[in-house]
């Protein structure tokens, strides 16, 4: 049956968020997610929260929102909480961009960076990474126009793995007008062991145009759930709040990332097991003779150009799901030894 509904044109060419596949039998490489499902005590408090779901979750998640905000020794107006940073990296657009105003961010980078920037109705401006894989801030800061509004760096860059150093990102914020917001996503904040390589919330404390993003779908855990948070000033927390989809942060959510902030010890230490996995797995990529950028976060980027896609089919033909970008690499998440084992035989086994 078709429909004379009109719907927005700009929609055909959106480009589509592309998951991770699950293939049954297979081994997921593809989600950067964690290997190990919920820890007992946060299945507890899960399964404790239902007994609740015939009511409206908390609106505001105040609880978590006051939770974090202890955790971070920050005022509760400094908090968002989102359904997802993914969520919130569209609720910023939303929430900072006039039609046809810019943001800016580096490419290859977040893929759903052009998504919700061109949903919120805002215009793109890619800056290529430089040769290393990594942001080239310098070129990114003098990307920078009057319709600016947004910029995000991704640090630890998905899909890369690569990361800015403390330096350059100084000398990039002190280049950035002060009516522009820098976003400095750390969805993979917990792995990072390099002390250069700074954290955000730095910023956020000095200086009034900078942003965190941060979620509970990695180190911790809850992809399934959905929930992360912004940490930014006053008058952009505000401006997420008002484009929240209301009630869009579940109860079970909600629960689950207070539960696992009590279980912040415990992730961390298995985000320790997946960093030194992480080293020995491109050591043993390097060792096969791929390229490997240096990598930051729960995955590793092999540059493989036209031979992305044929990497990923490979892959799965050794029953491994990795993630292609076709044309560009291959991002691979880092899970448990056997796992990565799997993985790593299948990519011995490639012909180049
Ligand atoms: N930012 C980055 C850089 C990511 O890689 C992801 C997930 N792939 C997200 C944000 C979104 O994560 P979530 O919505 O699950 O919090």
């Amino acid at each position: 049956m078709s429909s004379a509904i009109p719907t927005r044109a700009d929609l055909a060419a959106l480009p589509a968020y592309v998951p991770g596949r699950t293939v049954p039998g297979a081994i997921k490489l593809a989600s950067n997610e964690v290997p190990g499902g919920p820890l007992p005590s946060v299945a507890e408090a899960i399964a404790h929260a239902t007994a609740q779901v015939n009511r409206y979750p908390d609106m505001g998640s105040q609880a978590l929102t006051e939770r974090l905000a202890k955790e971070l020794e920050l005022p509760v107006e400094r908090i968002a909480v989102g359904c997802g940073s993914v969520s919130l990296c569209q609720q910023l657009v939303q929430g900072m961009c006039e039609p046809g105003e810019e943001v800016l961010f580096a490419w290859r980078s977040f893929e759903a960076y052009p998504i919700v920037t061109q949903v919120g109705n805002a215009k793109a401006v890619r800056v290529p990474l430089d040769a290393s894989q990594t942001h080239d801030l310098d070129a990114m800061a003098a990307a920078i126009t009057p319709k600016t509004r947004v910029v995000f760096v991704c640090n630890p860059n998905n899909p890369t793995g690569t990361a800015v150093r403390r330096d350059a990102l100084v000398r990039f914020l002190d280049q950035v007008p002060s009516d522009v917001l820098v976003v400095l996503d750390e969805a993979y904040r917990e792995f990072v062991t390099d002390r250069d390589v700074p954290d955000g919330l730095e910023f956020v404390r000095t200086r009034p145009n900078v942003t965190v993003l941060r979620t509970f779908s990695k180190a911790y855990g809850l992809a399934g759930l959905r929930v992360g948070y912004a940490v930014g000033p006053e008058e952009v927390i505000t401006a997420l709040r008002k484009v929240y989809v209301a009630f869009s942060v579940n109860t079970l959510a909600q629960t689950a990332a207070i539960a696992s902030l009590d279980a912040k010890d415990e992730l961390l230490a298995r985000c320790a097991d997946v960093v030194r996995e992480r080293a020995r797995v491109r050591d043993e990529l390097l060792a096969a003779g791929y390229d490997v950028p240096e990598t930051h976060a729960n995955f590793v980027w092999l540059p493989l150009g036209e031979r992305a896609v044929e990497f990923a089919q490979h892959a799965l033909e050794h029953k491994v799901v990795v993630r292609p970008f076709a044309g560009d690499g291959v991002r691979v998440t880092i899970s448990t030894p056997e796992e990565n084992d799997v993985f790593l035989d299948a990519a011995r086994s490639f012909t180049r």
